[in-house]
């Protein structure tokens, strides 16, 4: 059994059929976790839907009345790339309760993991890349808003920017924004982050590790939130289809863990979402997001403790 709860939804599935977003990812890190016994069914729970109320602190009531009654303008349509369906509404409507209970989860046991969620090229008022809804945004609203937290950080760890966060907290001082990624990449415009680490092309693991680990330090004694979201992203692969960076997957699995032994020794709680991962292998994806999984169990069961963290 683990130490944390994982949150998961048999609806997380966008039902986007063959498309370059793996849909069926969601399910399977699900099937995988079991099957390799990384995980029990008491560990997993299963998240409600967002409300209305909770959506929109943190987008406009026209989007999502458009996403709720499916009458989005065809460039609209060509801003998410994916078709709509009312599947797809429900699995974002689940990917924000995902987040939502993942945050709450964190602040009781240290770590919560949404199975699904890190949606964040959703802006306020409209979808884009695949995003619909920003899980992660909304998460955290509804946290402030009861009281639960005051600040919190988020650090993207996608391939791709994240401007649909980093927009929605533009002007909000309570929540601080961390994204690295490939600056040569979707988006092509990138609303300013409170850090955004830009990298060149095909950085591999050494110095990917070594731009991002001193900023979230840094960041976190500075700004001392009260919860960490992490968008985990596992599309900084080598072997990426819309990436074009060369980690490997040992090296994003020491991504997440060294990202959550600086938080976890900090003693702030992490919130964990999946975002991207289009690797040519679907099996690769599942691997590097069940990794993220297992980097939370080592570092919340003080295992294997990076050189780095021991002194
Ligand atoms: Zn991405």
């Amino acid at each position: 059994m683990l130490p944390f709860k994982l949150v998961y939804h048999p609806k997380y599935d966008l039902n986007l059929g063959p498309h370059v977003f793996p849909s069926q990812k969601f399910r399977l890190i699900h099937h995988m976790l079991l099957q390799e016994e990384a995980a029990v069914a008491s560990d997993f729970v299963e998240p409600a839907e967002a409300t209305d109320e909770d959506l929109l602190r943190a987008h406009t009531e026209e989007w999502i009345q458009k996403l709720r009654a499916g009458n989005l303008t065809a460039s609209e349509i060509m801003k998410l790339e994916v078709p709509y369906s009312p599947e797809l509404a429900t699995a974002v409507w689940l990917a924000a309760g995902g987040s939502i209970l993942a945050g709450q989860l964190a602040l009781r046991d240290g770590f919560g993991c949404n199975l699904g969620g890190g949606f964040h090229h959703a802006y306020a008022n409209h979808g884009e890349g695949f995003c619909a809804i920003n899980d992660v945004a909304v998460a955290i609203r509804r946290l402030q808003a009861d009281r639960a937290i005051q600040k919190a950080m988020v650090v993207d760890a996608d391939v791709h920017q994240g401007n649909g966060t980093a927009h929605i907290f533009h002007d909000d001082d309570s929540v601080f924004t961390i994204s690295i990624h490939q600056l040569n990449n979707y988006p092509a415009y990138k609303p300013p982050s409170d850090v955004d680490l830009n990298l060149a092309d095909h950085v591999e693991d050494d110095e990917y590790l070594e731009t991002l680990l001193p900023v979230v330090k840094d960041s976190l004694d500075a700004f001392r939130p009260d919860i960490v979201f992490y968008v985990g992203g596992a599309d900084p692969f080598c072997e990426d289809q819309l990436g074009g960076l060369w980690l490997s997957k040992n090296g994003l699995k020491e991504r997440d863990k060294r990202v959550f032994e600086e938080v976890r020794r900090r003693g702030i709680p992490v919130a964990t979402t999946l975002a991207g991962g289009y690797a040519r292998n679907v099996e690769d994806t599942v691997r590097i997001h069940m990794n993220t999984i297992i980097a939370a169990k080592e570092v919340a069961e003080g295992k294997q403790l990076s050189k780095e963290a021991t002194h």
